[in-house]
């Protein structure tokens, strides 16, 4: 029997709030009360911790296979675990990209035997994401929880909308990085959204639009989800919180808002056109960034600049964002996480909302320090990550890189 308590903490959950003891048996939510004793149990105190469910990112680049200068498996699960997150879905533009059984099976299985947290891919949905012709959807279905051929818009609508037919047939998801190329970046934006809303309607595919940038695509979200079109949608930290005014153009793709649109994006989150905060964790090295590679580096960081900027400035509640980064991203993907209730994984994290701390290099586990953010100064900093009741990572220090068995770890403090 594998028992691990937290005691005395502060629960915030997408539900709400409370106080007192949670215990994860056999990697699931056990028991929620107050003033237990569990024999054999491993204890954490809570004390000035707050306990919310771990994160799961719905968009992130581990550039494995192809890019280890960039991230890979190992580094990116090291990334997610220090950032509070213990399910990530991949994305496909590798090298390979991940448009054949092979390389989805590669990423399952190479991330299954770090068992850090859990790796999701993502496949592609045209051979090579060149956007001219389908891949194998139907090879690719038992190994990938859903398609996009994210990087790129896929620009030809008789390609999206026989993938779409297909993605509804083999009951998976279709995520849309919406660009058209040729026109002004907001509008190439908001054609796609349009376009393939219209064709979620159409073939009752599960759509997902990510990272939203426009307020123009976000008044389309909303006006399709009224009307019951089966669409789910993203935005980023950084599109909440960092505006061009402040932030100048810092390459990222879509890039970030003017202030005005900024604000627009946080009031669509308010109101419910957002269904998850996603992180597009874009790793780059330094070399790349010079040359203008388009990612920021943010699975670490998103919490906490979430935390500093929208819950701490009080524009949304703690358990809002709970919401947004738990909550609905699980239900996106079908997981039973994201929330603090007996029978989900026993996924959680402990934060110190009041520790802050600078924003510098050493900061990241992440090959990628790509990001606009150093230098600066955040709270929320995460104490610690646990996985199905495992301790994946405690302050500063990660399992399997630093510790195998996480119960001599904790027992020394
Ligand atoms: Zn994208």
């Amino acid at each position: 029997m594998n028992v691990l308590l937290v005691r005395d903490v502060r629960v915030v959950d997408a539900l709400g709030e409370w106080r007192g003891d949670v215990a994860i048996q056999d990697g699931v939510f056990a028991a929620l009360g107050r003033g237990f004793s569990w024999p054999g149990a491993l204890v954490l105190e809570g004390e000035g911790r707050t306990l919310l469910p771990a994160f799961v990112d719905l968009h992130a680049h581990f550039r494995d296979p192809g890019f280890p200068e960039k991230e890979d498996l190992l580094t990116g699960s090291w990334a997610a675990a220090h950032g509070g997150f213990t399910a990530v879905s991949v994305m496909a533009n590798t090298l390979p990209p991940c448009d054949s059984p092979e390389v989805a099976r590669y990423v399952r299985e190479k991330a299954q035997a770090l068992g850090l947290v859990e790796v999701y891919p993502v496949g592609a949905v045209t051979q090579g994401l060149s956007g001219q012709k389908l891949a194998d959807l139907r090879a690719l279905a038992p190994l990938v929880w859903a398609f996009s051929d994210d990087g790129k818009g896929v620009e030809r609508t008789d390609l999206m909308l026989e993938a779409m037919r297909l993605a509804a047939a083999l009951g998976k998801r279709v995520l849309v990085h919406p660009e058209f190329s040729g026109v002004e970046r907001a509008l190439g934006e908001e054609l796609m959204v349009a376009r393939d809303l219209y064709l979620a309607r159409l073939t009752g595919a599960r759509l997902h639009l990510q990272h939203l940038s426009s307020p123009g695509s976000v008044e389309l979200v909303r006006k399709a989800k009224a009307e019951g079109v089966p669409a789910t949608a993203e935005v980023t930290p950084h599109h909440l919180c960092l505006a061009q005014e402040v932030y100048g153009d810092y390459p990222v793709n879509p890039p970030l808002p003017r202030e005005p649109a900024r604000r627009a994006l946080v009031e669509a989150l308010k109101t419910g056109v957002f269904d998850a905060v996603a992180t597009d964790h874009a790793p780059h090295t330094p070399e790349n960034k010079a040359q203008g590679a388009p990612g920021i580096s943010g699975i670490e960081t998103a919490f906490p600049l979430l935390y500093t900027r929208l819950v701490r400035e009080g524009v949304i509640t703690l358990a809002e964002l709970s919401r947004w980064l738990s909550l609905g991203p699980a239900t996106i993907m079908g997981l039973r996480k994201g929330l603090v209730r007996v029978g989900y994984d026993g996924d959680c994290v402990l934060v110190e909302e009041d520790e802050n701390f600078l924003l510098d290099e050493t900061f990241f586990f992440s090959k990628g320090k790509n990001t606009p953010l150093l230098g600066m100064r955040l709270f929320g900093r995460i104490w610690a990550t646990i996985h199905r009741g495992e301790v994946i990572y405690l302050e500063g220090l990660l399992r399997g890189r630093d510790y195998d068995d996480h119960r001599q770890v904790v027992r020394k403090g």
